[in-house]
C-alpha cells in the first residue's frame, strides 16, 4: 500500500507526518518537497535570519526524526500533476508515485510587482530559504533599502535592516500599515516606532518603476519623489499554491477548499495550511489564514482524521510578528464593525486592543504583553469576556481575576 503522501513539507506537512506517527498511523507516510533544504522554521527568516551574514537555518526536526519514524523525505522533488483516477502523482523528473491518501499542504508563493524593472538584479521577495540567502547575500554592498508593502514581513525586515545601519524607506499603497490583519491604533503604535527607529515611511503611495543601471537597481520611482535603491525588498503578500489542485478538478476559490474535516472535494484528497480557504468557526465563513498556529493545528487535526477519530477544525487563531523591539501577537480575529478598546502601560504607550462585537471579546492585538496574550487567548476560546471597566485597565492581574470569577461562578 503507498499510504499517505504529503505534498510540501513546510510546517504544515511536517507537523502532520509527525502527528501521524504520534497519534499511531501504522501505513507509509512520504513528505514530498519541492525545497531542497531540511524542513525549516519559516518565521526567522525575516528576522534572526537577517542579524549576522552567518545565522543557520532553524530545522523544523533533526534529520534523524525522519527515519526514525520511518517518513520517506524527498526534498528538492516537484509534484507537477495529481492524476485523481489512477491515485498518482507525476514528478517534474517524470517520476509517477501513488498515493491511498494525498494531502496537498503546499502553502503560498510571494505575489510578484506588476511594475517595470522588478525583475532588476537587487528586487529580492523573501519566501524560502533560498529567497533569505540571496537577500543576506545582498546586503553587504547595500546602503540604502527600499520595502515594498508595509505587511508583516516586509516590516520585520525594515526593522531588521534598520538595526544593521541601513539606510530603510518602506513604501506602502494603503493609508497605514498592516492592512486590516490590526487596528488603526496597533498600525500607528508600529509606525511610530518604525520611524524611532529611523525608518521613513511612505504611505498612500503608489510604485511607478522601478530604475537600474547594467541590469541591477539604482531607484524606485513614487508617483511624486524618487527614492535611491541599492536593493528592493518586495513584501506585497502571498498567493496560495494551489495548481495542482486547481488542474485537478478540485473547488478551488482563494485556495483550495476544504470542509471541516480539510478534505478536498476530490475523495481521498486533504489539504492544510497556507494553501486552505476553510470554514472558519468562529466568523461563519470560508477563509485562508498565513500562519504557523493554523498550519500546524489543521495538521494536528487532519492526523486525528486520518487515523480515525476526526474532530471538525475548530482551534482559535493566533499570530505573533517581532518588528525589531515590538512583539505583536493576536489573539482571534477582528470583525468589520466591531467595537476597539485600548489600553496603554504607565509609559503611555499601547499595550493591548481589545475588539468586542456584540458585546462579546472576540480578538486581542497585544504589543510586548505576552501574559496578557496567553490570558486573552484563553478568554476568547472560552467565550468568556469581563466587564469592560476591567478589560480597560488593561491590568492582566485584574483581569485574570475576572476570568476566574466568571470560570468559577
Ligand atoms: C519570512 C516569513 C516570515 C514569517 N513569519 C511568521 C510569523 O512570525 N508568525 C507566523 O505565524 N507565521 C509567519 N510566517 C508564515 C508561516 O511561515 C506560514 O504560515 C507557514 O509556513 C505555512 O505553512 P504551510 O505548511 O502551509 O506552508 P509552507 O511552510 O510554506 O510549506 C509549503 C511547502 O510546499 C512545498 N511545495 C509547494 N508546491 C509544491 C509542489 N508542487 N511539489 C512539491 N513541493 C511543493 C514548498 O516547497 C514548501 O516547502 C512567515 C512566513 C515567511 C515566509
Amino acid at each position: 500500500m503507498p499510504g499517505t503522501v504529503i505534498i510540501g513539507a513546510g510546517h504544515g506537512g511536517v507537523q502532520l507526518a509527525a502527528s501521524l506517527r504520534e497519534t499511531g498511523y501504522e501505513g507509509r507516510v512520504r513528505l514530498i518537497s519541492a525545497d531542497p533544504d531540511l524542513p525549516y522554521h519559516k518565521p526567522p527568516l525575516s528576522k534572526s535570519f537577517m542579524k549576522t551574514p552567518d545565522a543557520p537555518l532553524q530545522p523544523l526536526r533533526g534529520e534523524a526524526f525522519f527515519d526514525q519514524n520511518d517518513i520517506a523525505l524527498d526534498l528538492g522533488r516537484e509534484v507537477v500533476r495529481v492524476e485523481r483516477e489512477r491515485k498518482r502523482l507525476i514528478c517534474s523528473d517524470g517520476s509517477a508515485l501513488d498515493y491511498d491518501k494525498l494531502v496537498l499542504a503546499t502553502g503560498t508563493r510571494a505575489r510578484k510587482l506588476t511594475v517595470p524593472g522588478a525583475e532588476l538584479d537587487g528586487v529580492h521577495s523573501l519566501r524560502t530559504a533560498e529567497d533569505a540567502r540571496a537577500l543576506r547575500a545582498d546586503l553587504p554592498g547595500a546602503r540604502r533599502v527600499v520595502v515594498i508593502g508595509g505587511g508583516f514581513i516586509g516590516l520585520e525586515a525594515a526593522a531588521m535592516l534598520a538595526a544593521r545601519g541601513l539606510s530603510v524607506s518602506v513604501v506602502e499603497l494603503a493609508p497605514r500599515l498592516l492592512g486590516r490583519a490590526v487596528s488603526s491604533i496597533t498600525a500607528q503604535t508600529i509606525a511610530s516606532y518604525l520611524e524611532g527607529e529611523g525608518v521613513s515611511l511612505h504611505l498612500d503611495t503608489a510604485i511607478e518603476a522601478i530604475d537600474g543601471q547594467n541590469g541591477r537597481v539604482t531607484d524606485v520611482r513614487l508617483s511624486d519623489e524618487v527614492l535611491a535603491a541599492d536593493l528592493v525588498l518586495v513584501g506585497v503578500g502571498a498567493e496560495p499554491m494551489d495548481e495542482l489542485a486547481r488542474d485537478a478538478g478540485l473547488v478551488v476559490e482563494n485556495g483550495i477548499v476544504v470542509d471541516e474535516f480539510l478534505a478536498t472535494s476530490a475523495p481521498d484528497i486533504f489539504a492544510i495550511g497556507d494553501c486552505v480557504s476553510f470554514p472558519q468557526v468562529h466568523l461563519g465563513c470560508h477563509t485562508r489564514l498565513e500562519s504557523v498556529q493554523n498550519a500546524t493545528d489543521q495538521a494536528r487535526s487532519l492526523a486525528q482524521t486520518l487515523t480515525g477519530t476526526p474532530q471538525p477544525y475548530a482551534a482559535l487563531p493566533w499570530f505573533w510578528s517581532d518588528i525589531g523591539a515590538v512583539k505583536l501577537q493576536i489573539a482571534g480575529l477582528a470583525r468589520e464593525g466591531g467595537e476597539t478598546l485600548a489600553t496603554r502601560s504607565d509609559d503611555g504607550q499601547v499595550k493591548s486592543v481589545y475588539h468586542l462585537a456584540g458585546g462579546q471579546l472576540v480578538a486581542c492585538e497585544t504589543l510586548n504583553s505576552a501574559g496578557e496574550h496567553m490570558l486573552s487567548r484563553r478568554m476568547i476560546a472560552e467565550g468568556i469576556t469581563p466587564a469592560r471597566t476591567v478589560l480597560e485597565t488593561g491590568d492582566t492581574a485584574e483581569i485574570k481575576k475576572a476570568y476566574a470569577a466568571v470560570k468559577n461562578f
